[in-house]
């Protein structure tokens, strides 16, 4: 092989290249690679086959990438000689790329990776492409001897492992750039030189002689050769046009099932349902059940046993039959029914509760086990909008009465305010300390329009969830339990604060009111905060006017009148607020010390333009003033409202959206600067 032949071949042959096949060959190499990095890549990924299939596939794709720029580029190659080969070897040349390439790839992507284990992928790598490249050149059938110059030939392997070495380095160690297409070109670029650079620098070193006597010289290639050419051509292409397309295609079918579906059960995950919902179907209803034993038995048992269990609930609830429905997984513990059809609501509440009943002879393990599940159901009519249905089905797990007793619920809207209020409970704090709370203040102005009289404190929540709150609706959430206390004594701080920056910066002389709900009314603690944080903002108790409502009093009037003497008593102002809205009768007004009357907004509505409306309104007044109360009008709208009620009466205190919205303290200190009030 690397001597000199038999003394009568002593024709050296001259072969020329035809460089539009070179060019070829040099194209099915880098194709072959392309194909093998792609298909490698999914090797380290989750996916639904086995890594080695992968593996098996990258390394086919390198094998006929190496084989077929072999054997194109040996057509490239004119001899002067008829030239055939040997169909067997031929076809057995292929395996040590195939196998050559397996091992390599193998070993490039193992988790841990050692320098050790790239020297010997890449060493396999250079084998496999000098094997078969040595094998392909023996089973070539011609007349001539093929010598190989030694030096030549080692040099060709050294390239070949050199240069596998950079690209195999670049697959093991760079795995997440091959997201970059870029990248994955010039690395397919490095293993295709590897294998064409060995296959020229090889064929640089050998030489064909022919013997003395020789007269088959013929400088045309034959018909044959291009025939074979053609078809090596078409074969290896398409065989790796194939395979790229099926990784590419089971690439988005992976990706599809991973993001769409549960692997465990199969069953399409909450993000299809999502997917579902969005077709603008207004026909929906949802049962979904909540299996609280998983937990349960994950921890006391095994993850293992865990999903024995999911296996055993997916099972049964497959095997209901459901017109129009979708079973899903959307969550670990939840499976939901989606039903097409709103009619058949009761249809899918019976279908559960026979579930219920299936699970209440449920065995695990041979023995009985008491299942602690729950199921909702959630019609979209009661939802409103099919992307809350979900949420709803949620709101009934966290409701009391739901008990994970095998209980089919059909939702109700109490439920959700049930969920609603926990959250604002439970946000509160947080909502205190981040400022999510804040307060804004509406002016009170003196019925001689000149002078401001006071600010009225109101509370506003910026929730992060939610936006932002009216007190109206988040108030009388906390007012039923003992959180209104705390909100109270933060209301209190807050505006005590900010009435004393008010005297400092500006000198103000102006009132700040507070609205103070029932129960707090009556409690030690309220008296206690007030009087400290009078002392620390150095503030008259004369500035600070408590709003009661009079539901407080007409639940207990001596309690409240207790109370209120007691304010008055510390030189507080008090005022009944929205006077008029609640069972309010006159004669409590003569028993209570209070200072203040808020007419509530429902009297002035219709004033001026109703006279029976106006005359009551007229007559509240007097009777207020005749008592010595001061007079505030709440929810004065109209300049009409101004002008008569200034016609009516004099010395009122007028609060309203004709002159001011409550507003930020800053805002409220540039609107009193320009309307010259304080
Ligand atoms: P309220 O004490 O009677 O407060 C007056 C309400 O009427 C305020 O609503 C105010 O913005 C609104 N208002 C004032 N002028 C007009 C007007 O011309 N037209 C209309 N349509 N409305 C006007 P807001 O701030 O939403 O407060 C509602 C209720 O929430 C208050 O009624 C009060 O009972 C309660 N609230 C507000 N802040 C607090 C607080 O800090 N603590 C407590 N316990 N309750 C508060
Ligand atoms: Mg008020
Ligand atoms: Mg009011």
């Amino acid at each position: 092989m690397f001597n000199h032949p038999d003394s009568n071949y002593s024709i050296v042959l001259e072969g020329q290249y035809n460089w539009a096949i070179v060019l070829l060959s040099l194209m099915i190499a880098c194709l072959g690679s392309y194909v093998a990095i792609s298909l490698n890549k999914r090797v380290r990924m989750n996916s639904f086959f086995h890594r080695d299939v992968w593996l098996f596939f990258a390394s086919i794709a390198m094998g006929i990438g190496i084989w077929a720029m072999h054997f194109i580029g040996m057509s490239a190659y004119h001899l002067p000689i008829p030239m055939k080969y040997n169909h067997i070897i031929t076809i057995l040349s292929i395996f040590p790329a195939v196998g050559a390439s397996f091992i390599a790839f193998h070993l490039v992507n193992r988790l841990k990776q050692s320098l050790r284990n790239n020297i010997m992928a890449s060493i396999l790598m250079g084998l496999g492409i000098v094997l078969m490249h040595y094998l392909g050149m023996y089973s070539m059938l011609i007349d001539a001897q093929i010598v190989y110059q030694i030096e030549i030939f080692i040099f060709s392997i050294i390239i070949a492992v050199a240069v596998s070495f950079f690209a195999l380095y670049a697959i093991s160690a760079f795995n997440k750039k091959f997201e970059h297409r870029g990248f994955k070109i010039l690395v397919s670029l490095m293993l295709a030189s590897a294998v064409s650079m060995m296959h020229y620098v090889g064929m640089f070193g050998t030489t064909f002689y022919v013997s003395d006597g020789y007269h088959n010289i013929d400088s045309e290639m034959g018909q044959a050769g291009k025939a074979l050419l053609i078809a090596m051509v078409a074969v290896s292409v398409s065989v790796l046009l194939l395979l790229l397309m099926v990784s590419i295609y089971l690439d988005r079918y992976i990706d599809y099932r991973i993001r769409f579906f549960d692997t465990q059960t199969n069953l399409p995950n909450g993000r299809y349902y999502e997917k579902e919902i969005q077709k603008n179907n207004n026909q929906l209803v949802l049962a979904v059940w909540q299996i609280n034993s998983l937990k349960d038995v994950n921890y006391a048992y095994s993850y293992n046993d865990g999903d024995k269990l999911v296996n055993y609930i997916a099972n049964t609830l497959k095997a209901v039959h459901l017109p129009n429905t979708m079973l899903y997984r959307m969550e670990e513990d939840r499976f939901a029914y989606l039903m097409y059809r709103t009619d058949r609501l009761p249809l899918l509440e019976r279908k559960m509760q026979e579930i219920a009943r299936i699970w209440d002879d449920a065995r695990y393990q041979g023995k009985p086990f008491y299942l602690k599940a729950s199921c909702a159901v959630v019609s979209v009519e009661q939802s409103k909008k099919v992307k809350y249905l979900y949420n709803d089905a949620q709101t009934v797990f966290n409701h009391p009465s739901t008990l994970f007793q095998q209980e089919v619920a059909v939702y109700q809207p109490s439920f959700h305010r049930y969920s609603f209020e926990k959250k604002i409970l439970a946000d509160l704090d947080q909502a205190m300390e981040k400022n999510e709370l804040f307060l804004v203040y509406q002016p009170k102005i003196h019925s001689d329009l000149e002078r401001i009289a006071g600010m009225e404190a109101l509370v506003r929540w910026n929730h992060p969830e939610h936006g932002f709150l009216s007190p109206a609706t988040f108030i009388p959430i906390i007012e039923k339990t003992e959180r209104i206390t705390d909100l109270t004594d933060w209301v209190i701080e807050n505006a005590c604060k900010q009435l004393s920056d008010w005297q400092q910066q500006i000198g103000a002389d102006w009132t700040i009111a507070i609205n103070i709900p029932g129960d707090y009314v009556s409690s030690t603690r309220l008296v206690k905060k007030l009087k400290k944080m009078q002392d620390k903002y150095q503030i008259e108790p004369r500035s600070i006017e408590l709003e009661l409502t009079e539901t407080r009093f007409v639940q207990s009037i001596e309690e409240a009148n207790h109370s209120i003497a007691k304010f008055r008593s510390l030189g507080f102002s008090v005022a009944l607020d929205d006077f008029g809205t609640g069972l309010s009768s006159l004669s409590y007004l003569k028993k209570m010390e209070i200072s203040t009357l808020k007419m509530d907004k429902s009297f002035v509505d219709h004033v001026p333009h109703s006279p029976k409306d106006s005359a009551i309104l007229k007559a509240m007044i007097d009777l207020g003033q005749s008592l010595g109360l001061e007079i505030v009008i709440e929810g004065i709208e109209t300049e009409d409202q101004v002008t008569y009620l200034r016609q009516v009466a004099s010395s009122l205190l007028f609060q309203g959206f004709h002159f001011a919205k409550p507003m930020k303290a800053a805002e409220l200190l540039e609107w009193s600067k320009k309307h010259y009030l304080h």
